[in-house]
């Protein structure tokens, strides 16, 4: 039986149930900030209002609060994160390595979310990730007594990243530094699950980008030259490799 095979009556199903709650809550909290890192690369922070041009409050904005306009689509990042972590603690609920997989979830959908406006994978969120998701792993390893998935972490996240260096080298423009940076944050997180979660999840990515580039392809909604951002796809193959993983 698949590790995520929905067991309804069980923990899963409440664990699920809190994944949204949380879920809903961590998407509008990452509203505002996902908001101001939504800018083209090199250009400064967006701070004001895009209608009415007020400053907007650094963090826990959903809306400006003069002219009540929306910051970035309503209601997206709260129902994609409350998705994302229904699916991961209904999954990972219970186990010492929840709120690392939590903590990758959340971060996922917010880099996808500005990668997709901005083609751009800001290291405001990819570079902290590294010290976050280590210590959230350590602590797991501390409390299940699992240090080979600590040290399987480890060097799943160095493969990764190297791997992804490696590919921006041999073909130049596909991928970015961003891409680099979290690969190998989504290296640590596979890693932890195994060597075959790696696989599958790097695998993953490079299967859904080019499978929805086919279809943008036969839609003339893309070009051969066109370049579309690979975060998205990054985070989509890992977390479909996470939820399906045996560990
Ligand atoms: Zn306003």
């Amino acid at each position: 039986m698949p590790a995520f095979a929905p067991t309804l009556g069980s923990m899963n199903v409440i664990w699920a149930a809190a994944g949204v709650v949380i879920g809903l809550a961590a998407g509008a909290a990452l509203r505002a900030t996902v908001f101001r890192l939504s800018v083209a690369p090199g250009e400064p922070e967006r701070q004001a209002c895009p209608r009415c041009d007020r400053p907007i409050p650094r963090r826990l904005a959903v809306r400006c609060s003069r002219c009540g306009a929306s910051l970035g689509a309503p209601l997206a990042l709260e129902l994609s994160t409350a998705v994302v972590l229904a699916l991961l603690l209904g999954r990972f609920g219970g186990q010492p390595d929840v709120v690392a997989f939590g903590f990758f979830g959340v971060l996922g959908v917010a880099l996808a979310a500005i990668d997709i406006a901005t083609q751009r994978l800001p290291d405001l969120l990819t570079l902290p990730a590294y010290p976050i998701l280590i210590t959230l792993l350590a602590g797991a390893a501390l409390v299940g007594h699992d240090f080979a998935a600590l040290e399987r972490a480890l060097l799943g996240g160095l493969a990764l990243a190297g791997a992804y260096l490696v590919l921006a080298l041999i073909r130049p423009g596909q991928l970015g530094g961003g891409d680099i940076k979290l690969a190998g944050v989504a290296g640590l997180a596979l890693g932890w699950l195994g060597w075959p979660a790696l696989i599958a999840g790097a695998a993953l990515g490079f299967v859904l980008s080019a499978l929805v580039s086919l279809a943008l392809l036969a839609a003339r909604r893309l070009t051969l030259r066109s370049a579309i951002s690979f975060g998205p796809f990054l985070i989509g193959g890992a977390l479909v490799a996470m939820l399906t993983s045996m560990h």
